[in-house]
């Protein structure tokens, strides 16, 4: 597919732009990437953080000469804009967000600034779970078929960096419901959309409604020719659907065949039915494990299906993925026991799929910064499941609450070393030691990556 920068396919390329000015709140990757691109494209641009501006991005920004200030948002120089673009970590409920509202100015994603410079065909995912691991794999399988590919979003560089400095003719681009938010215009080829679980409800005024509504905008400017990728058993994308009747060729997956869904599993075996031909892989030979893993192969698949890429490709490409760090991602063995990073489990839905995942008895490291968690859905698991339960958190009363009177042994620990050394000394032959904490890490570590390396490295310290 051809591939012009400076034309789009999302909205008529905008001239003249001399004069006008951009605004890019938030300095990070998606900001300065942003900046970048603006700046490129003849803009008049600057750059604001109320943190600080890391080096790396402090370089890109001098070597095109953008404009920026850190530590404060200077309302002068930002309430001028004609258009300003926030990244997603930056709630509408700030004050500057809300200032630039009452005044009528517009207020974009990066994802639907970058959509107006560039041809390339995209893949678009989201979902509560399994974004990440859906993206990279979708990427992986088009990347070793030749396609000349970008990877976009929240994995990678920004997408407007990319759009800035490279040529791709096709992206796979992770898109959070905070990057949804800000998106109007641009459309997504091929739409993804994994599952919708209650996740992130403080940013949507605790109404799930407006997170559902937030990871549906998926769907937006979809025409005939475009696809659209879901689970075919989330009740909320199942009750959307009848609702708005996407325009888009839908591809329903499930874990059974029926009620519509063109892939799903039998015999065995992945099957993938699409007007391009059908695929099938052995289960077994598919490189990720877990039940939610079937599902982030099937979507992966049927993309790649749609365009073009031929099953051996596929089959090849499904059995080598190596997966992404933090995410069921095994470390090591030690004296018997399986030692199993899933430290990305921020929520209790993909602590769920994690568990069920589990084929040996487990001893499991939970806790964190709870997001109002409900531990019910993972209860029968953990009680068929868990020699015990090592709660790794500042404060673990909550799950003492819910937990001690259903689990044989419990205990706190109040670092990973700590943990990882209980969890050695309670551990049997045979046993799997899983970190999938349920919840958010920063009451301990400075993030989840953080807080799974600390765990690896424990580990080989065994
Ligand atoms: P995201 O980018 O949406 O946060 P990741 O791929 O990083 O998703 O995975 C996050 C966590 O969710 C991991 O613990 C992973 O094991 C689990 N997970 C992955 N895919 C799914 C899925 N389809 N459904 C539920 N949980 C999943």
């Amino acid at each position: 597919m051809e591939n012009k920068n400076n034309t789009s396919k999302n909205t008529e390329f905008r001239q003249p732009v001399a004069g006008k000015r951009i605004v890019i709140l938030g300095g990070g990757e998606s900001g300065a990437g942003a900046a970048v691109l603006a700046k490129k494209q003849g803009f008049d641009v600057f750059v604001s953080d109320l943190s600080n501006i890391k080096p790396q991005y402090k370089e890109l920004l001098d070597k095109y000469r953008i404009s920026y200030e850190e530590n404060q948002h200077t309302e002068d120089k930002i309430l001028n804009a004609d258009e300003v673009i926030k990244s997603p970590g930056i709630p509408d409920k700030a004050p500057v967000v809300r200032k630039l509202r009452e005044q009528g100015i517009p207020v974009i994603s990066e994802i639907e600034f970058a959509g107006r410079y560039t041809r390339a065909k995209t893949v678009c995912i989201t979902g509560s779970n399994g974004k990440t691991t859906t993206t990279m794999l979708t990427h992986h399988i088009l990347k070793n078929a030749g396609l000349n590919v970008g990877l976009a979003g929240n994995v990678g560089n920004s997408f407007a960096l990319q759009v800035a400095e490279s040529n791709y003719d096709y992206y796979v681009i992770e898109l959070s419901s905070f990057q949804l938010d800000g998106m109007y215009e641009f459309k997504a080829d091929i739409a993804v959309l994994l599952n919708i679980t209650p996740d992130h409800l403080d940013r949507y005024d605790y109404e799930m409604q407006n997170y559902v509504n937030a990871k549906m905008r998926i769907l937006q400017n979809q025409k005939a020719e475009d696809a659209f990728i879901f689970w075919n058993d989330d009740p909320f994308i199942r009750e959307e659907i009848n609702k708005k009747r996407p325009k888009a060729a839908l591809y329903p997956f499930a874990l059974k065949k029926g009620k519509g869904a063109v892939a799903y599993t039998e015999d065995k075996q992945i099957i993938i039915e699409t007007p391009k031909g059908i695929f099938t892989m052995e289960e077994e030979l598919i490189a990720l494990t877990g039940e939610h893993n079937l599902y982030n192969s099937l979507a992966a698949g049927i993309a790649a299906k749609l365009m073009d890429i031929k099953n051996d490709d596929i089959r090849q490409s499904l059995s080598n993925f190596k997966g992404v760090e933090h995410r069921l991602e095994k470390v090591a063995r030690v004296r018997g026991v399986e030692y199993v990073n899933d430290s990305k489990a921020t929520n209790v839905n993909s602590t769920w799929y994690a568990l069920q995942s589990m084929k040996t008895p487990v001893v499991l490291i939970l806790g964190g910064t709870d997001k109002g968690n409900d531990y019910r859905s993972i209860e029968s698991l953990v009680k068929d499941k868990c020699r015990a339960l090592i709660f790794l958190g500042a404060d673990n009363t909550k799950l003492h609450d819910f937990f001690d009177d259903k689990v044989k042994q419990t205990t706190d620990a109040r670092s990973m070393q700590e943990a990882v050394s209980q969890a050695y000394e309670i551990a049997e032959k045979g046993d799997t030691v899983l970190l999938s904490p349920c919840c958010a890490s920063f009451d301990l570590f400075k993030n989840y990556e953080d807080r799974g390396t600390q765990f690896k490295a424990w580990v080989r310290n065994l």
